[in-house]
């Protein structure tokens, strides 16, 4: 008898620690341009989940409280409609499906501006380096550091006005269809200083044609930041860089209109709307 009682106990015990397991997202309701990110609670550090998106991959990271997420970005580009998001667990390098569903991505809300380039700005376009240098940020994008850095909010990383946003429509001096705005840009005069909106290490801190001087700071999971048009940088590559250090100034250099700071902000390669991370803890 006892040893029956001792039994539906462990078995009573065994499907609470199973029902308490749960899966969120957030935001309940994504839409293009949104950092999406998902939570199994209550889950041991040691399980293995990896959640597939869009014919793409990501890690879960192990968070507080007995807490793992993942952190995917819906980039502006990302078409709306319905995508099929799989949570699985890894057992002996077998893929097991621990969690199943449809989501919708809503379409983002973007607006269209013209830029008026002069003829020495506007050549920048078709230089043939251009290639060659998305290559370059392209391959640091893809070598990140496997585990977070950040912690917290992160900084707005200068001081001045937001003149536009990010996912926008460009078109250059009304005639080229150029392509979606993959930051948010803040005015500022020429030489204000330019903050790390986290801590992160430089994996990037050089001059190329379209970004113009630039510095790519990697927060680690995935996440990075880009700064570009700076007229000046003061870290170098390897440097770790605390939340608001000073890590160059505003400029106008490569393709800009004027002196501003490019903020963007990418997961795994994918660009988000940065400004999302300013208010909410990831
Ligand atoms: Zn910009």
């Amino acid at each position: 008898m006892r040893l029956k009682k001792t039994i539906f106990l462990f078995c009573f015990l065994l499907f609470c620690s199973w029902s308490t397991e749960k899966v969120f997202l957030f935001p309940f309701s994504p839409k293009s341009g949104d950092t999406l990110k998902i939570t199994i609670t209550q889950t041991s550090s040691r399980k293995k989940f990896i959640a597939a998106f869009n014919q793409k991959e990501y890690p879960f990271y192990p968070v507080k409280q007995k807490n793992q997420c993942c952190l995917i970005g819906l980039s502006c580009q990302l078409p709306p409609g319905k995508y099929k998001l799989n949570i699985f667990q890894l057992q002996n390098k077998k893929k097991i499906k621990f969690w199943s569903r449809k989501i919708e991505i809503k379409p983002g809300r973007f607006r269209t501006v013209n830029l008026n380039l002069k003829r020495k700005k506007s050549n920048l376009i078709s230089l043939p380096q251009n290639k060659v240098e998305r290559k370059k940020l392209y391959r640091f994008l893809k070598r990140g550091i496997p585990f977070p850095l950040w912690q917290g909010k992160f900084l707005r990383p200068v001081k001045g006005r937001i003149t536009d946003g990010y996912g926008t429509y460009r078109t250059i001096n009304k005639t080229t269809p150029w392509n979606q705005h993959k930051g948010v840009d803040f005015g500022a005069p020429r030489g204000t200083p330019v903050f790390a909106s986290n801590k992160g290490i430089v994996v990037l801190a050089e001059k190329f044609s379209l970004q113009g001087k630039l510095v790519l700071l990697d927060h680690g999971e995935g996440i990075q930041t880009i700064y570009m048009h700076l007229s000046s940088i003061t870290v170098q590559p390897g440097k770790m860089v605390k939340k608001g250090e000073h890590i160059g100034e505003v400029g106008s250099t490569g393709l800009s209109t004027g002196a501003h700071l490019h903020w963007g902000l990418y997961i795994y390669g994918v660009t988000v709307d940065p400004l999302k991370w300013l208010t909410y803890e990831y």
